[in-house]
Formats: C-alpha cells, sequence, structure tokens
C-alpha cells in the first residue's frame, strides 16, 4: 500500500496505538474512509514498542495476553476494513481548510482529511540514552533498548543498565534464559516495586553493582566488553558483554501538536463528552485526551475511540446514527 496520496478521507487517525487501531476498526465498521498515520516504523504504540513481551491482564476477555499478541490481533482488527497506513510519518502540521476540511503536514507528505482523531499517546516517544562512547556504534548490534525478541538472549552474557520496573521486570524475565545477567544501576535506591527488588537481592542469580555506570562500550562489529566504574571510587572493571539492555525510561515528545491551536491541559487535549476537541471536527482519544475523569487505560481509551468515530460519523453524515448498533446485528464475517 502506499504510504501516502492526495485522496480526502472520512477520518484521519494521528497514532496507530491500541486507541488508534480500535478507531480505525470502528470507523470501517461505520463505513469511512480511513487512514491512520504513525511515525514508528510498525502499528501498535506502547504495546508493541515499550512492553511486547509483558502480560496484559486487564483487557476484556483476556485472563491474560501477551502485549505483542494483544497488538498483533488489534492490527488484525483495525485493518480489517482496508484503512490506508502511513508509517514512519510523525505529523507535524494540522491545518483547517476552507470548507472545514484538515491538511495534514507530515515530515515527509500531506494528507487530507474531513475529520481528524488525534491517539498519539504520549507523543512520539524515544528510549532514554546514556552518552557514553560506544552505545550509539553498537545500537542494533549488542546494544538495545527495548526487547523485541527474548530468544536472542538466549544463552548470551547481558548486561542490563536501570533500576525501574522495567529494568528489573527485564531482569526476571530473562533470567532463565540467559547464560548470566548484571544489573548496574548508578545509586543505590531502586524505583522499582519492592518485591522486584527483593527478588533481586535474595532470590535472583543477577549480578547486581551499585554506584556503577558505564564508561565505554568495546567490540568488533559487536558487543564484546562494557567498561564499568565505581563512581565513588572511580575504580575500573572490564565485563564480557554480548547484549546490553539500557533501560533507563522513555522521553515521550509531545512536540508539534502543543502548535495546532488545541485547548491543552499540560500535554493532554481537552475533550468534550464527544471527544472533541477545541477545534469543531478534531477528535481525540486515549492517553493524549483529558477530561474530568480520565483514567489512562487501554480499556477506556478504545471506548472514547467508539465515542470519537460516532460522533465524527454523525458530522460527516448528519442522518447517521450516533449509536451504529450492536457488533453482532452486523455480518462482519471475515
Ligand atoms: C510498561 C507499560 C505497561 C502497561 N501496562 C498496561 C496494562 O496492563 N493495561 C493497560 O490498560 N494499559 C497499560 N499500559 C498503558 C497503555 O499502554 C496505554 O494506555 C496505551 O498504549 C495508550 O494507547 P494510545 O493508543 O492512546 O497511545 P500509544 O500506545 O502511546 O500510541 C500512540 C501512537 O501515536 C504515535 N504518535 C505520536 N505522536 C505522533 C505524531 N505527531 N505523528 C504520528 N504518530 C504519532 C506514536 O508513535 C504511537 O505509536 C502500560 C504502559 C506501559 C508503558
Amino acid at each position: 500500500m502506499p504510504s501516502h496520496d492526495n485522496e480526502l478521507y472520512d477520518i484521519t487517525i494521528i497514532g496507530g496505538g491500541p486507541v488508534g487501531l480500535f478507531a480505525a476498526f470502528y470507523a470501517g465498521m461505520r463505513k469511512m474512509k480511513t487512514k491512520i498515520i504513525d511515525s514508528l516504523p510498525e502499528l501498535g504504540g506502547q504495546l508493541s514498542t515499550l512492553y511486547p513481551e509483558k502480560y496484559v491482564y486487564d483487557m476484556p476477555g483476556f485472563a491474560e495476553v501477551l502485549a505483542s499478541d494483544l497488538s498483533n490481533e488489534m492490527i488484525k482488527q483495525g485493518t480489517r476494513f482496508g484503512a490506508q497506513i502511513a508509517l514512519e510519518e510523525t505529523v507535524r502540521e494540522l491545518e483547517t481548510l476552507e470548507g472545514g476540511s484538515f491538511r495534514l503536514k507530515t515530515d515527509k507528505s500531506e494528507h487530507l482529511s474531513k475529520t481528524v482523531l488525534i491517539s498519539a499517546g504520549a507523543g512520539a516517544f524515544a528510549p532514554k540514552t546514556i552518552d557514553v562512547p560506544g552505545v550509539k556504534d553498537f545500537e542494533g548490534a549488542g546494544v538495545h533498548f527495548s526487547v523485541r525478541d527474548k530468544s536472542q538472549f538466549a544463552g548470551k552474557k547481558l548486561l542490563i543498565v536501570g533500576a525501574g520496573d522495567s529494568a528489573l521486570d527485564w531482569a526476571m524475565n530473562l533470567e532463565p534464559l540467559s547464560e548470566s545477567i548484571t544489573l548496574i544501576h548508578r545509586r543505590d535506591i531502586f524505583r522499582a516495586h519492592e518485591d522486584s527488588v527483593d527478588w533481586l537481592f535474595n532470590r535472583s542469580r543477577v549480578r547486581y553493582r551499585l554506584f556503577t555506570e558505564m564508561r565505554r562500550l568495546e567490540g568488533n562489529g559487536h558487543l564484546q566488553r562494557v567498561v564499568v566504574y565505581d563512581n565513588r571510587t572511580n575504580e575500573e572493571d572490564t565485563l564480557d558483554i554480548d547484549h546490553c539492555l539500557i533501560n533507563i525510561g522513555f522521553q515521550a515528545h509531545i512536540g508539534p501538536v502543543k502548535n495546532w491551536g488545541l485547548n491543552m491541559q499540560g500535554n493532554s487535549i481537552v475533550v468534550d463528552a464527544h471527544c472533541e476537541t477545541s477545534i469543531p471536527g478534531v477528535y481525540a482519544a486515549g492517553d493524549i485526551c483529558t477530561y474530568d475523569g480520565k483514567i489512562k487505560l487501554i480499556a477506556t481509551g478504545v471506548g472514547e475511540a467508539c465515542t470519537a468515530v460516532c460522533y465524527a460519523k454523525v458530522r460527516l453524515d448528519p442522518k447517521a446514527r450516533t449509536f451504529p448498533g450492536h457488533s453482532t446485528n452486523m455480518d462482519l464475517r471475515l
């Protein structure tokens, strides 16, 4: 599918995370010509980018589901009516055109749409990195900021940098697979859940080093060694390492959204009971929107997506019903 075209869409969804995907499904069900734009190279938002190998327990209908499986199912569902997908494009500008439709300018092209749904989560996010020689050089060759495929760590010597829930969760997850895990933290206070910290100290085979930071990474085409140092004594040590997982959090870049003239509260877009923003015809749903009582969960976000799409539908066709009826009464069989 081409990533962009000059056609006018009924609804363009900025952000292909779980909320944008469900919005695309619902818009397809309501027979709207739909497009999704996402700055990432793949759909799925936080599910596939931040925690693909974690279990999610609070999705209706699933006692437990791996985030990557949930993401895959949501992608299947979100694209089943043929939504156009534009990946690796970041929307920079939102312009209202004469007649009330919109032009979205991205870093690559332009898109035209009668209505817009912003489901941009926390914005375009990027993992925090560490400015140490070798980190950039070995990215993709032993240095990782997220785990896409656990099997690459099987039988390998792994260094984890970080002390939050994510770093410790990965230590727990990868401990049975890897040959060894060393976890370094620049302080002695952990942000992770106390049970995880207790596991690290008392129940795991993970070697941990406190007050320890990386000095440089070395290797020959692939990471082989990490030189670490004690930040109290400056004493260095060289560790034989195959993979280094830097897990010190993410920085979300809300960036351009703030310049679109929308009523914002901090980094969130204020919406009304129809999930419409202060610009008529522009809706917002999921983590990026706010209203009195907002809770940031996938379960609530997908509900907001339905609301936004149904009101966008009525905006396009005032004779359409807001509530489309139940999906069980429609013939949507694959
Ligand atoms: C570790 C972790 C565990 C979690 N566990 C749970 C859980 O168990 N249950 C639960 O309900 N929630 C959980 N969450 C929260 C959940 O992931 C979010 O609530 C959910 O992802 C929000 O979905 P979204 O579609 O609104 O945004 P996101 O998933 O953030 O997707 C937004 C998408 O928009 C794209 N984007 C942003 N700006 C632009 C732009 N300008 N142009 C183009 N694209 C753009 C981004 O690239 C991204 O793909 C967890 C979150 C984390 C970090």
